[in-house]
């Protein structure tokens, strides 16, 4: 599922507020759940491991805070929906609003795409500035409280274990402590425990697909001129597995994060980061590393070896009272930056499956909503992953053929503005990959070349 087909917010649909939620996580997948459980519970508790910071800082629970963000389209307009002004409150604090159809330089396939059709907003600020001032709206609610320092260790359980009933905690004054709660999120991302609870209380855990990049990212902010505001993307290719992407973000400040896929890893030395730019096929980001003045002390590094999909909803089993949101249901290629995205549109899933009221089979119709809009982020960052012949994994049905397809239409793309526009509104995750080949599509694409 994407923006288009996706059921949007309707502030109006869940009056009644009854019982007591908790969320394990403060992070974006968190706190977009809280921002939902605040409509429909009396109480709402974010748990979260990390000291509550009071400036946008990266947090030491939220390690790749410190590398390019991008939110996609479908993250962007489903946090304005739940945060009415969210874009004004982010350019207040030093993010830029972009125009994601003239101000992104978008490398691939051997040459710039052409510009898009159509003027679209892009919202660039670092990753703690997102969540600061997400945390900060979701902090305005009358339900929603905050425990910082406070560490998940367990759930609850009724007596014949067939629902969860609350969390066992260690506080921030190194107590044990129990919540009661009507219902319980596991929002701790990608190394989140559900999987092994479950089989240490006689559920199957969910199948997990793993797919194999062997990726690395290694970012340094850079000084910025106020008039440069444009963001650079060089994709990788299968003969050359690296890229990278360069952002203005607030403070003055220019983030640029390369990569590399399958051990071509970007290195945390300033020379060694120079040298590895100087490969890639745009000579923007060794420019900018070599002629800008460097705000950041070191290199922030980041190894991710897998994609991650944990197929809750395939579950014939699941405890009542108990869901699973963001990375720790499903962990995506970071190239693409689909996860604040997902998470978004995984609040709306929420928000919908809670609509009715009833809060039967809630986890049931939850994951069962979650999965059309986790398939779409799946199938369009792995079937990218496998253009690299490296990477291993389950892959999806029909791959080659649409990485073939994708290709000659991103190759046609350098000089047809229709073609770059189409294929950018899925990437955005705002029209389903489907659209990529509807027959207005698919004639510019393998149209004979005048
Ligand atoms: C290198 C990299 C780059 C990325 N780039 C992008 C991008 O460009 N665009 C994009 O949309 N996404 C990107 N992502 C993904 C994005 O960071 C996540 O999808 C997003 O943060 C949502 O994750 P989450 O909230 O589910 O989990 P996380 O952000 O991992 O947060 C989990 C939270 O749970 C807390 N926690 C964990 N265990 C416990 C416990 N036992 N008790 C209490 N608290 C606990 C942690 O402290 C943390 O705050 C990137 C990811 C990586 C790795």
């Amino acid at each position: 599922m994407t923006l288009a087909t996706v059921r949007r917010y309707r502030p109006t649909r869940n009056p009644t507020t009854e019982g007591e939620a908790v969320v394990v996580g403060g992070s974006m997948a968190g706190l977009l759940a809280a921002r939902i459980l605040a409509d429909s519970y009396r109480e709402v508790t974010v748990i979260e491991r990390d000291p509550t910071p009071t400036e946008p800082i990266a947090r030491r629970g939220v390690p790749q805070g410190r590398h390019v963000h991008l939110l996609l389209e479908a993250g962007r307009a489903t946090l304005e929906d739940l945060f009415p002004g969210f874009g004004e409150e982010l350019a207040r604090r030093g993010g830029v609003i972009l125009d994601g159809s003239r101000d992104v330089m978008h490398h691939q396939e051997g040459d710039f795409l052409a510009d898009g059709t159509r003027q679209f907003p892009l919202y660039f600020a670092t990753r703690p500035l997102f969540e600061h001032v997400v945390r900060r709206r979701v902090a305005d609610l009358d339900a929603v409280t905050f425990r910082s320092r406070c560490q998940w260790t367990d759930y609850l359980v009724d007596g014949s274990a067939t629902a969860v009933t609350g969390v066992a905690v260690n506080t921030a004054e190194g107590h044990s402590e129990e919540l009661g709660a009507d219902l319980v999120v596991d929002a701790t991302g990608r190394t989140s425990r559900t999987p092994t609870w479950l089989r240490a209380h006689d559920y199957d855990p969910p199948a997990t697909d793993e797919v194999r990049v062997g990726m690395a990212y290694s970012t340094a902010c850079i000084e910025r001129p106020v008039d440069d505001r444009q963001m650079v993307l060089a994709a990788p290719s299968p003969e050359l597995g690296r890229g990278g992407s360069t952002f203005p973000v607030e403070d003055g400040g220019r983030l640029v994060t390369l990569f590399g896929l399958h051990g071509d890893h970007p290195p945390t030395d300033e020379d060694g980061l120079i040298e590895f730019a100087a490969d890639l096929p745009v000579g923007h980001f060794e420019r900018l590393l070599e002629t800008r003045t460097w705000l950041s002390e070191d290199i922030a590094h980041y190894p991710f070896p897998t994609s991650i999909r944990r197929r809750y909803g395939d579950l014939e089993r699941f405890p009542e009272g108990l869901l699973v949101v963001g990375d720790a249901l499903a962990s995506f290629n970071p190239i693409y930056g689909q996860g604040m995205s997902v998470a978004a549109l995984e609040a709306l899933a929420l928000h919908h499956a809670l609509a009715n009221g009833s809060r039967e089979d809630l986890a049931l119709r939850f994951f069962d909503r979650v999965e059309d809009i986790v398939d779409v982020a799946w199938t369009l960052s792995v079937g990218g992953d496998f253009a690299f012949p490296q990477t291993e994994g389950p892959k999806p049905r029909g791959t080659d053929l649409t990485n073939r397809y994708i290709s000659r239409l991103l190759r046609r793309s350098h000089d047809d503005r229709v073609l770059r526009e189409a294929f950018v509104r899925v990437l955005m995750m705002e029209r389903p990959p489907t659209t990529l080949f509807s027959p207005h599509i698919l004639w510019r694409v393998l149209k004979p070349k005048m």
